[in-house]
């Protein structure tokens, strides 16, 4: 049972390849309505860590909560129902639509569903009140994301910064409880950078929840009040930036590269 205010709690996780074991044994808590950094050098886990949380890798061993469900093994769709949402990369059929089209017909979570519910079948009038509030809903997030003048842009035309933009509005629309993100920033200009972290700052003052996957140790020290660090598949240390910046263990883990 995860007690209120941990809404994610990794206990044991496992996940070898072969003969690799890229998880061994990891455990961590993320507190509700932090912004919690997951960092390691190179091969360190993070993203195999994230694809077993997040249901995409089948875990080979240990047990993955959320708000107080076992949600190991689930499926991604069936967790990001739960309100525990990814981002993923534009796909390549989605490249082939616009902006507003990707976000249109982005999966819906809660809000699709109250909606849902509130519309009789065969309703006609009512369905279109559905796709209004879809629509304006989009808008919002298009502006919040300050992406709107690329409204009818294809998304395979974007930079990698906006892509990485349109990506999180994705998850957005699903309307998670907490995100996770894996290395949000790889190949974006730092002009860009800085917009995605306030968002992300705003996002979280709202109320959501951020489990953020990043090699860059500054960033992280920097933007989380929380910090993991994973080396070799283990847990390495964990606390607050001003403890992890002067952990030994971490300084050479990272040195070590
Ligand atoms: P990080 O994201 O911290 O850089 P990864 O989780 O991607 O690390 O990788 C951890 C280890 O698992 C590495 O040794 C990597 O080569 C291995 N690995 C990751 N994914 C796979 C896979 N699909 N098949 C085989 N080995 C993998
Ligand atoms: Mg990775």
């Amino acid at each position: 049972e995860t007690p209120r205010g941990l809404p994610l709690r990794v206990l044991n996780l496992e996940k070898r390849f072969g003969g690799i074991t890229a998880v061994d044994g990891v455990s961590f808590e993320v507190e509700e309505g932090s912004l919690t950094g997951l960092i390691g050098p190179n091969g360190a886990g993070k993203s195999t860590t994230f694809n077993c949380i997040t249901g995409v890798h089948e875990a080979d061993g240990g047990r993955v909560l959320f708000k107080g469900d076992d949600i190991t093994g689930r499926k991604p769709y069936e967790i990001a129902d739960r309100g525990l949402v990814r981002t993923f990369q534009i796909a390549r059929e989605l490249e082939e639509m616009t902006v507003l089209e990707n976000l249109m017909l982005a999966p819906r979570g809660q809000i699709g569903e109250k909606l849902y519910r509130s519309v009789t079948p065969g309703l006609r009038g009512e369905v279109i009140e559905q796709e209004t509030e879809i629509r304006e809903e989009v808008w919002e997030t298009l502006e919040f994301f300050e992406i709107d003048h690329l409204a009818e842009e294809y998304a395979g035309n974007l930079s990698g910064g906006q892509r990485k933009l349109l990506e999180l509005a994705r998850a957005l629309m699903v309307d998670p409880d907490v995100l996770l993100l894996d290395e949000p920033f790889a190949g974006v200009n730092p002009s860009l950078e800085a917009k995605l972290l306030e968002q992300i700052h705003t996002l979280r003052e709202e109320g959501y929840t951020f489990l953020l996957v990043e090699h860059d140790i500054d960033l992280i020290m920097e933007n989380c009040e929380h910090i993991i660090v994973m080396h070799q598949g283990k847990l390495l240390a964990e606390g607050p930036p001003e403890e992890i910046r002067n952990n030994d263990r971490v300084i050479d883990a990272y040195l070590g590269e």
